[in-house]
């Protein structure tokens, strides 16, 4: 797969290059600047690696900023996920700010916006601001509290500052148009009245400015030249470039969308994802179904392959949505050659090689990746008594199944031929032991070539094998077309996630979180930093073997 993309042109690059030579700027500096309203998701890492990534290229600098204006829904647990997660993915940011620590400032502008009569208080209530906000063909209506003079405004502005009133009482509005075309311009809200703690600057202030105006000028104040965001905000550019202009901040931003990134079967907003947490629909903010970082990271995947991923999907100018299976895809190419390939039962059958002599062991010597050689060799017992998969034997088996029925031979990987000659039932029916042959002569590695045998199934020797937890996952939300009325909760997967227990290789005994394998046949598998403890081993599955799409198409 090509993944030289992280180097080809797209279109920020090329008004970035066209930037640097034209003069408008000296150094390029780009901001992530999430608001820590919740963990951040997939969507979050592209436009994290294209911002540092440009930063990069061009010899620039890229803030991290925590869009903090909204306390009510922010927490210091999200800004310490945030930051952990960007260093995670690579990256570490050459400056770090809080849109609150430029609270001073913004009131600052605010006042001279009202000493220009380009801001004015505003006593409509928000559904009355909406009711005479008009429509995308009918203009809007003038406030009555339009005209105030301008010592008014500045009075009246001071005192919501001082807490002299109620939440929702009164709001600061640019004075824009409110015939504009573009609903933004219709003079939008710029302060709002809100009494609640700040989890930075505590109860300092009671009054917090509105994304529309906070973010440009925050933009400003750190000196960033390329503000990118994400297509939603394509309207509120003229909004950002009046803020930029009346505020006469020194540094002048400009503002560039690109496309977000959709998945399917995933959602991707922090408030939807808070939902699920809340609703204790996953396990936390980090559950391996999540599309968090956090929750990518738990379940397996690397931050190669993430990085690969949003490199991959490249920066466009128009909306889409990517098949998840494109990620697992990166995945598969990051483990391919760096995961040891181990043996692991999920379903365990035992099978009891009557002919093996009792109390023998022997060690069988086996590659850890036979597209590897650097990843060495183990050594693995072989016993009398071992598990496999219930899957691999079928009693009444249909045609063109290789695997052990009664009287079939079978490759153990690894080790021997063995022959199924005895089914043990219980009471209810069910397989619960097989009694199989094996036949010294076909050691693996011996160069036994008198018969061939079409099917090679996996094992764990049963005396010596580490119980284990296997943590299989289907996709979260299933794909379907909504009803009405109905929202992402009504589309969850209920076998999202399946426990199993079954038993690795004894040399799994001290696996640490984290570890990756591919366990033959099974997939991909990632040590739990949740669960795992000495005495219990937990595998999440990061992703199948094989998928069906095709990411070179
Ligand atoms: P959410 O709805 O998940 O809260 P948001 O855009 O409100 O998303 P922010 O924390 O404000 O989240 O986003 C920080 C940065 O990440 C913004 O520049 C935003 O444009 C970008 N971003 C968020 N979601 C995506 C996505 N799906 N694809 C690309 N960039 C994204
Ligand atoms: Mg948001």
């Amino acid at each position: 797969m090509d993944t030289t993309h992280s180097t080809s042109n797209h279109f920020i690059k090329n008004i970035v290059s066209d930037d640097l030579a034209n003069g408008r700027v000296e150094q390029i500096i780009t901001r992530f600047p999430p608001e820590p309203n919740g963990y951040l998701h997939i969507g979050h890492a592209k436009s994290i690696c294209l911002n540092f990534e440009l930063a990069d290229e061009f010899g620039g600098r890229t803030h991290l900023r925590m869009d903090d204006t909204n306390p009510s829904k922010e927490d210091v647990e999200y800004v310490e996920s945030i930051k952990e997660d960007v260093r995670w993915l690579g990256f570490e940011w050459d400056g770090y700010f809080y849109a609150s620590d430029f609270f001073e400032q913004m009131y600052a502008c605010a006042e001279l916006l009202i000493r220009k009569n380009l801001a004015y208080v505003c006593d409509l209530n928000a559904e009355q601001i909406r009711e005479t906000r008009g429509t995308l063909t009918e203009p809007g209506q003038e406030s009555p509290y339009r005209n105030r003079s301008i010592e008014e405004n500045a009075d009246l502005f001071r005192r919501m500052r001082a807490g002299e009133f109620a939440d929702g009482e009164k709001v600061l509005r640019a004075k824009i148009d409110m015939g504009s075309p573009n609903i933004n311009l219709r003079d939008p809200v710029i302060y709002r009245i809100a009494h609640v703690e700040h989890h930075n600057t505590g109860n300092q202030w009671c009054i917090y400015p509105m994304y529309g105006y906070a973010h440009p000028l925050e933009d400003a104040f750190e000196g960033v030249t390329h503000s990118i965001c994400t297509l939603e905000f394509e309207d509120q550019r003229p909004l950002y470039d009046w803020v930029i202009e009346h505020c006469e901040t020194p540094a002048k931003p400009k503002q560039y969308e690109f496309a977000r990134l959709n998945m399917t079967n995933t959602v991707m907003s922090k408030r939807k994802l808070k939902k699920l947490v809340d609703e204790a629909v996953v396990d936390g903010w980090d559950d391996p179904r999540m599309p968090t970082i956090s929750g990518l990271r738990r379940r397996g995947f690397t931050a190669e392959a993430i990085r690969n991923f949003v490199r991959e999907i490249g920066v466009a100018k128009s909306n889409s949505t990517v098949d998840a299976r494109m990620l697992e895809h990166f995945i598969r190419e990051d483990l391919k050659l760096k995961a040891p390939r181990t043996m692991a039962v999920v379903r365990p059958l035992k099978v009891v090689i009557t002919n093996y002599p009792e109390g023998q062991v022997e060690w069988l010597t086996a590659e850890n990746n036979s597209e590897n050689p650097e990843l060495g060799e183990r050594q693995i017992p072989f016993s009398r008594e071992i598990y496999i998969e219930q899957d691999d034997f079928m009693e009444n088996p249909p045609n063109k199944y290789f695997r052990l029925f009664p009287g079939n031979e079978v490759r153990l990987k690894h080790a021997y031929f063995i022959v199924c000659q005895e089914v043990i039932k219980n009471d209810t029916g069910e397989v619960v032991e097989l009694r199989c042959k094996y036949d010294p002569l076909t050691k693996s590695g011996s160069g036994f070539n008198e018969r061939k045998v079409k099917g090679t199934i996996h094992w764990v020797d049963a005396a010596q094998a580490v119980p284990a937890e296997f943590r299989m996952y289907e996709p979260l939300i299933l794909d379907e077309q909504h009803e009405e009325g109905e929202t992402f909760l009504d589309h969850i997967n209920s076998n999202s996630l399946e426990i199993l227990h079954g038993y690795v290789e004894p040399n799994m005994a001290n696996v640490q979180v984290q570890d990756k394998f591919q366990f033959f046949r099974h997939g991909y598998f990632n040590v739990d930093s949740k669960h795992t403890t000495n005495e219990r081993k937990v595998f999440n599955l990061v992703v199948s073997l094989k998928s069906s799409f095709d990411a070179t198409k």
